[in-house]
């Protein structure tokens, strides 16, 4: 079977790959067992010495890189030089901090010496989304690795030229062979995988609804497993806030990777007083963006990924129409090559509408009013995804405040939701279980043993 690339850009065919068969995958399998068995027995340090060369790599590979990225995806250039920049960060990060996280602690007790250590699990398998190529796997595996495990990549069919180069960038940085290892298969191939002795657990980022499945098989696995799923993140713009400030944060928010961001913000709740000038600057500021050739590093939309996302975008842009809501910018998909789809706004949205309940994966985002402050904490809770939440107010006390009423893993106040090495990510509900970064995302695949000395 073969997996195929398409330019979304221009609709044209990439390049084919070979699915890998049983043979291969189980090769890949006994190698990473025996490479991550001699990796453990590695103090932490020479670990991180020996990731410490992938951030340089990946900084003179920069343009290599991003280049890959935006072909296959259709990020605009400029963010997938940014993108391949932080991924170098977070490699730093580690490097500096993965032995502190991961530090043995002492807890007296009534034995001579008592407290716990961390241990790696052993082989995990990543299962990963096209929409940040580079970034959504090393902000896993760098950490993963560090911790003393080996990682098995299933990257999204979209991007498997990116899967194969974040594998020999592995190589080049030095890792021994085999303890990170791409696989280029299907979705379905991921369960047998999840089931496999030889995997000890599973990082999903990815849809709810893949979310949910490989959920219960991790569970009648018993193994652990880390879902980053979608959200439907609220940006709530208070009467007291810069409702200028605001509103040209939003463009950004809403529109970064071509709208194809788990933590974009996707409801816009505005109290009534700020409502109209808030849709306003918002329309203006989205207009004023330069859409087209992702190459280009001027641009700053691109096309979506693939041409059946942005038909599934368009459906759902019809769907909350057709139940009531207003056009104030886009929602017409024009004719020509590419997956395009313009910024769209749709006011007048509330709950029950599809704009409303549904994660929007693309450049469209939707306008909810909101009566008083408390309308707007309720309005933003009434979602069953929990992934992040921007909050805009002049006192920031304030915005603390109500963020600790959101139902969501992160808040951000006077700012929009973005994600740092330095910090855990992650959300609630329908968004997902686990964090990745910081001191949090280090020990998800981790063997945290007890020790007591009698
Ligand atoms: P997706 O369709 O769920 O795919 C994610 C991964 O799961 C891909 O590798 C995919 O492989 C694989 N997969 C598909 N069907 C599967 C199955 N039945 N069993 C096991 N694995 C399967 O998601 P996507 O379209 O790539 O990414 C967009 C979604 O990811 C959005 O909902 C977005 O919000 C979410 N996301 C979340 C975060 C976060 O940190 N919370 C970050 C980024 C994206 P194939 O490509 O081969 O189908």
């Amino acid at each position: 079977m073969a997996i195929e690339t398409l330019n979304p850009a221009t609709g044209e065919l990439l390049t084919k790959y070979e699915a890998y068969g049983q043979s291969k995958i189980e090769s890949i399998l006994k190698a990473a067992v025996g490479a991550q068995k001699s990796w453990a027995s590695q103090n932490i340090d020479q670990r991180a010495t020996a990731l410490a060369p992938m951030a340089n790599l990946l900084r003179a590979r920069v343009d290599e890189y991003a280049l890959l990225m935006t072909t296959e995806m259709g990020k605009p250039i400029s963010q997938s030089i940014a993108e391949v920049l932080k991924c170098a960060t977070c490699v730093d990060h580690y490097v500096e901090n993965g032995a502190r996280y991961l530090q043995e602690g002492a807890v007296p007790t009534s034995a001579q010496r008592s407290g716990f250590r961390y241990l790696p699990l052993g082989v995990i398998l990543g299962v990963m989304p096209w929409n940040y190529p580079f970034w959504q796997l090393l902000r896993f595996a760098i950490p993963t690795l560090i911790a003393g495990n080996g990682v098995v990549l299933k990257h999204a069919s979209n991007v498997p030229g990116s899967a194969l180069a974040l594998e020999q960038l592995m190589l080049d940085t030095g890792l021994p062979e085999g303890l990170f290892s791409t696989v280029l298969i299907e979705g379905s191939g991921v369960i047998p995988l999840i089931h496999d002795n030889r995997i000890a657990g599973v990082s999903l980022t990815g849809s709810e609804g893949v979310g949910r499945r490989i959920g219960s098989e991790a569970g009648q696995a018993l193994k652990p497993a880390v879902l980053e799923l979608g959200g439907s993140d609220p940006f709530i713009v208070l009467a007291d806030a810069d409702v200028s400030a605001a509103a040209k944060a939003a463009a950004t928010a809403r529109t970064l990777n071509n709208g194809q961001s788990c933590i974009a913000a996707k409801r816009f709740i505005v109290v009534e007083s700020a409502h109209d000038e808030f849709i306003s600057e918002f329309v203006s500021a989205l207009s004023a963006l330069k859409v087209g050739d992702p190459t280009d590093p001027s641009t700053q939309l691109g096309p979506m990924a693939r041409a059946d996302l942005r038909n599934e975008l368009h459906e759902q842009v019809l769907q909350t129409i057709q139940t009531g809501a207003k056009i104030a910018l886009g929602a017409k998909v024009e004719s020509g090559p590419g997956a395009f789809y313009p910024a769209t706004v749709l006011t007048g949205v509330t709950p029950g509408m599809t704009g409303f309940d549904e994660e929007l994966f693309g450049p469209a985002g939707v306008v909810v009013k909101a009566s008083t402050t408390n309308d707007a904490i309720s309005l933003a809770n009434s979602s069953r995804y929990g992934l992040g939440s921007s909050i805009w107010t002049a006192d920031v006390e304030q915005g603390l405040h109500l963020g600790a009423q959101l139902e969501t893993g992160m808040v951000f106040v006077n700012d929009f939701v973005r994600s740092d090495p330095a910090l855990p990510f992650g959300g609630v509900k329908a968004s997902g279980y686990g964090r990745e970064m910081g001191s949090h995302g280090i020990l998800e695949f981790v063997n945290t043993q007890t020790i007591w000395v009698a």
